[in-house]
């Protein structure tokens, strides 16, 4: 495997940097700036197509997917019905109260998406795409450069996100994966069990590897 420092050959801009690593969300940078290389080099790998990713949350792994598609000027989908994932509601780990919005009673993290990717400076490159990730990829056709998958992290979320998806990504395009936990100590199986279905379907391969992200390029 490479070193994703090595396959990106372009420097994310210090002040996109900057607010990649102040915006809201769960992405390490270390491994968003992997998640730059790869969009980088996926854009390089196939001409025109998008990126796309599924789970934006608040817009922190959009900032560095978005980074690479305004450079290039292509474009990122990202899609997120930004009602939170299990394990983001109420009672659970990973719940943030002031994300709720106080008259559906529902979390939204549309309106600090937006205004993540809004300042920074992003918003022509960046395209949400609101709604259910099964529904909208039962319709989707387009083939993508990259597909970012870090939506629900249940085994039933997870696995449908995989199936729907991977058949999208274009031949030489890139498949990124986070979350991937080959030690049940260290987080949820899913992200891994996906991870592995990649490898062992034969249309995927390693590319790279930076804690829980796994980016596998489609053979
Ligand atoms: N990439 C983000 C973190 C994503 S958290 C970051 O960098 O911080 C997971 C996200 O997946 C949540 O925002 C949740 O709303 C979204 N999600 C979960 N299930 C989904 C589904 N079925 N369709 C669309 N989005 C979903
Ligand atoms: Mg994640």
């Amino acid at each position: 495997m490479t070193d994703p420092a090595e396959v990106a050959g372009a420097t994310m801009s210090p002040a996109l940097r900057t607010a990649a690593e102040a915006a809201r969300g769960f992405m390490p940078p270390d491994e968003g700036l992997a998640l730059y290389a790869a969009a980088c080099d996926a854009i390089e790998r196939v001409a025109q197509a998008p990126l796309l990713e599924i789970g934006s949350y608040c817009g922190k792994s959009a900032i560095y997917l978005g980074a690479a598609a305004q450079r290039a000027g292509r474009v990122l989908f990202a899609l997120d019905h930004h009602r939170g994932s299990e394990e983001n509601q109420a009672g659970w780990e990973w719940h943030e109260p002031d994300l709720v919005d106080p008259e559906t009673g529902r979390m939204d993290t549309l309106p600090n998406f937006r205004r993540t990717v809004f300042n920074a400076g992003i918003e022509a490159s960046v395209v949400a795409v609101v709604g259910d990730s099964p529904t909208v990829g039962a319709v989707w056709t387009t083939p993508l450069a990259l597909l970012f998958i870090d939506g629900g992290h249940g085994s039933e979320p997870a696995h449908r996100d995989y199936e729907i998806w991977t058949p999208r990504v274009a031949p030489g395009g890139l498949l990124a994966i986070h979350d991937v936990f080959p030690d049940p100590a260290d987080g949820g199986r899913p992200p891994y069990e996906i991870y592995c279905r990649a490898l062992e379907s034969g249309a995927f391969a390693d590319v790279s590897a930076t804690g829980s992200l796994r980016v596998l390029e489609r053979c």
